[in-house]
């Protein structure tokens, strides 16, 4: 085993060459170079000083890519509060649409055609769920719907751990060696048990880079209401015909985990001084982020 944990990143430097080679038109490159050089010099970043020790620090840039494991705890926090500040004191429904596991292939084929097309659907749900509703009930039946357990905060708590996680994180790799990955997995089908998976690293490369989405691709979309071109006017006006006053507009500053900065602000040493950007580096290289 590596004394050092390897990260998600170290893989793809170490092997980006061979899996060039023999996998480069499944290669999304932007995106893998974007978590190759998140927080390394090549992205930039500021040198800061401590205005009382004199202690430096080398701050590098995030890639802010969708798909980096590094950048997804600071993203998760942040939707998650803009998306509670939107709630409103009424019911809410959680709907989960799932595909069937056999159309994986013509998925992994056809992405951007098959996400639009599911987006679609469900945003058709609401009315075809009404005429379900209106049927069932001129059938007699009873539909039974139960609503999300916990609330609707609950609900966006677990949502924002699918919205912004990546096919691995980086806690779970264990090793990088000869040419392998070995990775922590949870076995399902024998009670979740925790078991080590040791790949080929070019296919585990393969794989993860199967879980990363056709690019541009919104993979968050709002409907209705919520549609973002008129949200705000209509969230106003839920709010008004409510008699519900509007929350605290989501400041970065409330919450810890989208604060890094003011947390950094502070000297690790002496704990009293505060650290004062005397440098900004460059990056080697400019960058567009893929954040949607
Ligand atoms: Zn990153
Ligand atoms: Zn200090």
């Amino acid at each position: 085993m590596n004394a050092h944990r390897p990260e998600l990143a170290d893989v793809f430097r170490a092997h980006e060459k061979e899996f060039l080679a023999r996998w480069r038109s499944v290669l999304s490159r932007p995106q893998l170079r974007a978590i190759r050089d998140c927080r390394t010099a090549a992205l930039g970043g500021h040198l800061q000083k401590c205005d009382r020790c004199g202690h430096r620090v080398i701050l590098y840039n995030s890639c802010r890519n969708r798909h980096c494991p590094k950048c997804q705890a600071t993203a998760r926090a942040r939707w998650l509060e803009q998306r509670e500040a939107e709630l409103l004191p009424v019911p809410y429904f959680h709907v989960v649409f799932t595909l069937p596991q056999q159309t994986g292939y013509l998925v992994l084929q056809n992405a951007r055609t098959i996400y639009n097309i599911l987006f679609r659907a469900a945003a058709q749900c609401p009315a075809a769920f009404e005429a379900l509703c209106e049927q069932a009930a001129k059938l007699q039946w009873v539909v039974h719907i139960q609503p999300p357990f916990g609330g609707p905060q609950r609900v966006l708590k677990y949502l924002a751990r699918y919205t912004h996680r990546v096919a691995i994180s980086n806690h779970r790799l264990r090793a990088l060696e000869k040419h392998r990955v070995s990775f922590q997995w949870k076995d399902y089908a024998h009670h979740g048990q925790r078991k080590i998976m040791t790949l080929d690293a070019v296919d585990f490369l393969r794989r993860f880079l199967l879980h990363v989405l056709p690019s541009g691709l919104v993979r968050i979309r709002h409907f209705g209401f919520l549609a973002n071109r008129f949200r705000t006017p209509n969230l106003q006006l839920c709010r008004d015909l409510l008699a519900v006053r509007q929350p605290p507009k989501p400041a970065d500053s409330h919450n810890p985990a989208v604060t890094n900065v003011q947390d950094r602000s502070s000297c690790p040493i002496c704990k009293l001084g505060q650290l004062i950007t005397i440098e900004v580096i460059h990056p080697e290289r400019t960058l567009v982020p893929d954040t949607s």
